[in-house]
């Protein structure tokens, strides 16, 4: 499936907030968000100036779409996906994208970045219920189970990177077992469980136009 490759601090500089894509190297002095905040180009800086409304509304969308590593096609599936269920849309494709199996593997320690916890899992180091999982945009539910794979437990590579991770605050809606390399989805998250930086009304008047 295809992705963004182009350079990861470039997308924080011009959302104008840190996105954290890079794992460790987000959380220290080199964090370019820290060290150039300014929208990146030759006329970056002479480009910040009042947004309109619509501007607001695409920053919005953006950061969100490039906070889950997600490209445009498919952000607009999962908008109509939250569109189609009951509740609130904004909230409902948070939580679509919170569900995604890069992401749960991100936020459960078992990778430094969600770009990382996406190559990881095309590599199969992880299975879902079970079952070989190597599809990072499966859509994972209450109850499911994550595991280290076989393969994965073949190297030291995931158990470094999870004890790394642990001090990192894992959502109250999953449930680690360190030892075992295994997590389970407890319920679906609610907005409060979300720590995204970003107003999902206006991601809804975005697509509402
Ligand atoms: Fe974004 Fe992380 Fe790069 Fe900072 S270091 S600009 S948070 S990707």
């Amino acid at each position: 499936m295809a992705r963004y490759t182009g350079p990861s601090c470039r997308q924080c500089r011009r959302e104008g907030k840190k996105l954290f894509l890079k794992g460790d190297r987000c959380y220290s002095d080199k964090c370019a968000v820290t060290r150039r905040a300014t929208i990146p180009g030759q006329h970056g800086k002479a480009r910040q100036r009042k947004v309109s409304e619509y501007g607001v509304q695409l920053r919005a969308k953006q950061s969100a779409r490039r906070y889950y590593g997600v490209l445009e096609s498919q952000f607009a599936k999962y908008y109509d996906m939250a569109e189609r269920k009951p509740g609130i849309t904004g909230e409902n494709l948070l939580q679509i994208l919170e569900s995604r199996l890069d992401n749960v593997v991100y936020r459960i320690g078992f990778a430094s970045s969600r770009k990382e916890a996406r190559q990881l899992v095309r590599h199969g180091h992880y299975t879902l219920n079970g079952h070989k999982a190597n599809i990072p945009s499966i859509l994972l539910k209450a109850g499911d189970v994550v595991a280290v794979s076989a393969r994965g437990r073949q190297t030291d590579k995931i158990k470094e990177v999870a004890e790394a991770n642990a001090p990192r605050p894992v959502p109250k809606w999953l449930d680690v077992d360190a030892a075992k390399l295994e997590a389970k989805v407890i319920e679906m998250p609610a907005r409060d469980d979300i720590d995204l930086d970003v107003e999902e009304h206006l991601i809804v008047e975005y697509y509402s136009k």
